[in-house]
């Protein structure tokens, strides 16, 4: 699959701002920019590498707070150009970070707890981010199908992504994802294809395609335009630092289902250190996963280096790829930072998205019961200390997975309209 992907290397004359080159994660070769994502030598998988504004930490500041109010005001740190904010797209990001004083209280976070709300996008999750950098990657390699596999929050972001850009789309996803992330899917009038099996089936469906002529001209954003993909995950890092007035969080609890996000939001924190943009500090990055898809914190709970897959079984759909490409990075990432990453079962997910609900009047999806929880347990085992300055993301928007708190949510009472049946509901006061 990775060598089939490399041979279709085009040629080099495309220009994404201070994008350079791919080079490998694992052994450093370098590669032209292009629609491609493993190591011609050693599989690894691909990032982008940069030609970054350093030396002028303050200009480069000013410049960043007077553009747009989206993503694209961070286009000198990204693989876009230039006028990236002048063509037809979605312009997400510039999400809330809330202060998050009454859900601190609850929690008994002392530092200072925010909540970065990415259900703010506008296909209500952040997954608008990464599709948007994966669309002016496709427009510079001339790709005029937008594809991918999704958990469901993917395949909505590409479609709405499509439609806007003008392009086609066909994506692809499990069988049996929630309705309202099927009908968000759909809505927006590309292709969308049902899978029978796993994501990790969808995955690897989508990888053969690619390899086919039946995929010819399709740009997969999260297979083979990944390193673009990845790299929009790192605007959730510059706009927390923005938000907090160009400061790094001290803990950041952050969701994983491929990793990729987690591992992008580290290498966001280290460019802003690197130019200069905030005090070089120590930050510490915590994973969060649900109990029922937890490779990731099975491994790191073992100590182990590996990550083993599993067949997922959980309701935080999202969430659900039990075989993770970025595992190993993430081990790396909690380890060296000294976080950690842990898991919740669904029934704290479902607590955990009423208490935020309760709290601070924020809905969250699935994903965001599972940070949250996980914040929660944190706590309680001593792992993140609530005396810092914590951040915990919320990906996406609880509509769109109504059935995970539709069982023990409703009315308080069904009554006449008459006064004295609300009396007998003994609902006055
Ligand atoms: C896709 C997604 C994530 C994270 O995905 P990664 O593959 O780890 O980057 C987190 N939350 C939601 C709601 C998502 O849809």
């Amino acid at each position: 699959m990775a060598v089939q992907s490399v041979e279709s290397t085009p040629s080099a004359s495309v220009s994404l701002g201070p994008a350079v080159a791919l080079s490998c994660r694992e052994c450093g070769e370098r590669f032209d920019l292009g629609p491609i994502f493993a190591c011609v030598s050693c599989f690894g998988p691909l990032e982008v590498a940069y030609d970054l504004p350093a030396g002028d930490p303050e200009g480069l500041r000013e410049r960043i707070e007077a553009g747009p109010n989206s993503i694209w005001r961070y286009a000198p740190l990204l693989p876009v150009p230039a006028d990236v904010a002048d063509k037809p797209n979605l312009n997400p990001g510039l999400t809330k970070l809330v202060k998050a004083d009454n859900l601190a209280r609850e929690l008994g976070v002392t530092g200072g707890l925010y909540v970065k709300d990415d259900s703010g996008n506008p296909t209500h999750s952040f997954k608008d981010r990464v599709v948007a950098i994966a669309v002016e990657a496709a427009r510079a390699f001339g790709f005029t199908t937008l594809s991918c596999s999704s958990t469901g929050n993917l395949a909505g972001a590409v479609g709405a992504a499509a439609a806007r850009a003008g392009f086609r789309s066909c994506v692809f996803i499990p069988h049996d994802l929630e309705a309202g992330k099927v009908v968000m899917a759909a809505v927006y009038g590309g292709e969308l294809v049902g899978i029978e099996g796993t994501y990790d089936d969808v995955n690897r469906f989508c990888s053969e395609l690619i390899g086919d002529p039946l995929g010819e001209g399709w740009g997969f954003v999260n297979v083979n335009l990944r390193p673009y993909y990845g790299e929009g995950s790192k605007t959730l890092a510059y706009e927390i630092c923005e938000q907090l007035g160009w400061r790094l969080p001290d803990q950041i609890v952050i969701p994983i289902a491929s990793g990729s996000q987690l591992t992008k939001i580290d290498k966001g924190l280290k460019e802003l250190i690197a130019l200069g943009l905030v005090e070089d500090r120590p930050y510490k990055i915590f994973g969060a996963q649900a109990e029922g898809c937890s490779p990731v914190s099975t491994a790191f709970k073992a100590g182990h280096d590996v990550v083993r897959p599993q067949k997922p079984d959980t309701i935080a759909k999202s969430l659900a790829i039990g075989n993770p490409a970025d595992g190993p990075y993430v081990l790396d990432i909690a380890r060296r930072t000294g976080g950690a990453v842990e898991d919740v079962d669904d029934a704290q997910v479902v607590d955990a998205i009423k208490l935020l609900a309760r709290t601070e009047g924020i809905f969250a999806e699935t994903a965001g019961g599972v940070t949250v929880g996980v914040t929660k347990k944190l706590i309680e085992n001593g792992l993140l200390d609530p005396a810092l300055t914590t951040v915990v993301l919320n990906t996406g928007d609880g509509l769109k997975t109504l059935d995970a708190v539709a069982p023990t949510t409703g009315p308080s009472a069904t009554i006449r309209p008459s006064l004295e049946a609300f009396r007998a509901a003994g609902l006055a006061g």
